[in-house]
């Protein structure tokens, strides 16, 4: 029997619709740096994304097409979240800390052919453009200097008096739902760059999912500090979500250093936040340098990386509750969120709960493959590689301009079209996913494997490390040891016995497991959205750029 429903198809323009009409007094905020931060509501914010999109079909940006953004998070690039996929184009947007080459690469690979700019990104997007071969136009937008573009071969425009006096309502397309909508590159440590390439219904979807209480489940009396990205993964997926319920949101723009961010949580009051760990590192440390009132932000939203304990206790005590959650590009990227289950809460167990990486939402199934291809039951030990699949998670990397194949590589897509995610962990009989590595960053010490994201976990809660990251290294009788890289905090008297004697205390971690080669570094290499960069350290060492103790 067909159903009797109406088939409305789940598009980004109706979230846009939705949320500058029922939800128009909501606001975009954006800093500024200095004086009053800008402040745009969501009914503006829709009359703008539509004069854009007739702006840009002037430009003849046309259905499919990939239309790229080098930008903060700001107004501005909210209205472009907006329109070019409302409008049937494809939002392309550009990792502003990937290395120029790669950018470039990008670029060619998904041929962007109008690039909207945050004018204090010319001096990255300057210098680019003449390897960019497809972009025939630049639309700057925010201060910086113009003349950095002069003598381009791309026609440039300002943002402003592009969409100026255009019409403030655009006659949006039924679209299929299942086109692309956005794409956003994840660079991989081998290869080249793969572009995953969201759908408006995986956006839709994956946004009611955002939105629901065992989520981040905020409503329109929350205001969320949007630190992570818009080019990293949609930023979490925020932008549509808080279109969808009304959470205001307040956008960091370039002011992304502890100081800052910290004013910006005292003055504007945000009531949630997200953003990887580093970040939070970050502000702890210029909250315990300069106290703040920070009492507003109840709720973090930690991912990206694993949340440190240390962390997410350290955050508890400032009144700021940390939810863990995980996810990647691949997965639009909510995949997992630890909220612990109702019969733990306010019980010694919760705290073990929601340091796991969380549970799976109903939209989200998964599986753990053993390492001949087995499955492994969900016991909370029996560990493999985590497998998933769902309406947003990708099926297949987008094959590049001018080809229709999808790109499907056996290392990242099984036979029967699940994503193999890469991660190695346990899933709990109540479904909880614990992480214990990344795949490629497993040590393999003699047939068994160690955990180098336990034994950083121990190692950052010590009170003199800053930051630590543990890399496998090559070893003549085991195959592969740990490497112990650590930042101490200023002042540290702990050497390394200290910290190898805090690590064995109270079985933290099996002696086995005890690292014996160690380094102080200055600081953790970052990946370029701030994440622990393990494989700078890796070649640092094969380099003989470390200078190693062997305890
Ligand atoms: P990306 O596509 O750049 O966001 O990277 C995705 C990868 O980040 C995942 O495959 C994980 O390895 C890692 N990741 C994301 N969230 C978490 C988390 N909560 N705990 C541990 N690793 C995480």
């Amino acid at each position: 029997m067909q159903s009797t429903m109406q088939d409305v198809p789940l598009l980004i323009s109706r979230i846009l619709t939705h949320g500058s009409t029922i939800h128009g007094s909501s606001q975009v905020i954006t800093w500024t740096g200095e004086g009053e931060p800008h402040r745009r509501s969501f009914a503006e914010i829709g009359a703008r994304a539509a004069r854009l999109a007739h702006a840009l079909r002037e430009l003849g940006v046309e259905e499919g097409q990939p239309t790229g953004t080098l930008m903060w998070n700001n107004a501005e690039h909210v209205e472009a979240y907006f329109a070019i996929p409302s409008m049937g184009a494809v939002l392309h947007t550009l990792n502003l800390r990937l290395p120029p080459e790669q950018l470039a690469w990008i670029v060619n690979h998904a041929a962007d052919r109008v690039v909207i700019a945050n004018g204090s990104l010319l001096p990255l997007l300057a210098p680019l453009l003449p390897h960019l071969k497809t972009v025939e136009h630049v639309i700057v937008s925010g201060p910086g200097d113009r003349s950095l573009l002069d003598g381009a071969s791309a026609q440039v425009h300002e943002y402003e008096e592009l969409i100026d006096g255009k019409p403030e309502t655009y006659d949006w397309p039924e679209l299929d739902e299942r086109q692309g909508a956005a794409m956003c590159y994840t660079s991989g440590t081998t290869g080249d760059p793969k572009g995953v390439v969201f759908s408006h219904r995986s956006v839709y979807l994956h946004s009611m999912q955002v939105n629901m209480a065992q989520s981040m489940g905020l409503t329109d009396q929350d205001t969320s500090l949007v630190v992570v990205p818009q080019f990293h993964v949609n930023a979490w997926g925020l932008p549509h979500a808080t279109f969808m319920t009304g959470v205001n949101m307040l956008m960091p723009d370039r002011f992304l250093q502890p100081g800052p961010l910290a004013e910006m949580i005292e003055s504007e009051k945000p009531t949630h936040a997200a953003a990887v760990p580093t970040i939070w590192q970050g502000l702890l440390g210029e909250l315990k340098a300069k106290p703040r009132d920070v009492s507003s932000l109840t709720q973090v939203t930690i991912g990206g990386s694993a949340c440190p304990p240390s962390l997410m206790k350290a955050f508890d005590e400032l009144g700021m509750r940390v939810c863990h959650a995980w996810g990647m590009t691949e997965t639009s990227p909510l995949g997992t969120i630890a909220r612990p289950p109702a019969h733990v809460v306010g019980t010694d167990e919760e705290f073990a709960y929601r340091i796991t990486q969380g549970r799976f939402p109903a939209s989200v199934e998964a599986r753990l493959t053993g390492p001949d291809g087995e499955r492994l039951p969900w016991d909370g030990e029996s560990a493999g590689e985590l497998e998933v699949r769902g309406p947003w998670i990708a099926g297949a990397y987008y094959g590049g301009h001018g080809t229709t194949e999808a790109l499907r590589p056996a290392d990242k897509f099984s036979e029967d079209g699940w994503l193999k995610t890469g991660d190695v962990g346990t899933i709990s009989s109540d479904g909880f996913l614990t992480l214990t590595d990344r795949a490629k960053d497993v040590i393999k010490s003699g047939g068994e494997w160690i955990s180098s994201v336990e034994l950083e976990n121990a190692l950052m809660s010590h009170p003199d490390v800053a930051e630590a990251a543990v890399v496998a290294v090559p070893d003549e009788k085991w195959g592969e040891r740990p490497l112990a890289t650590v930042v101490l905090k200023e002042g540290a008297t702990a050497d390394f016995n200290t910290l190898r004697a805090f690590l064995a205390e109270e079985g933290k971690i099996a002696k086995w497991q005890l690292p014996e080669r160690w380094t102080v570094i200055e600081a953790v290499p970052k990946t370029s959205v701030g994440k622990f960069d393990k494989k700078v350290l890796r070649r640092q060492y094969a380099a003989g750029g470390l200078d190693v103790t062997q305890i």
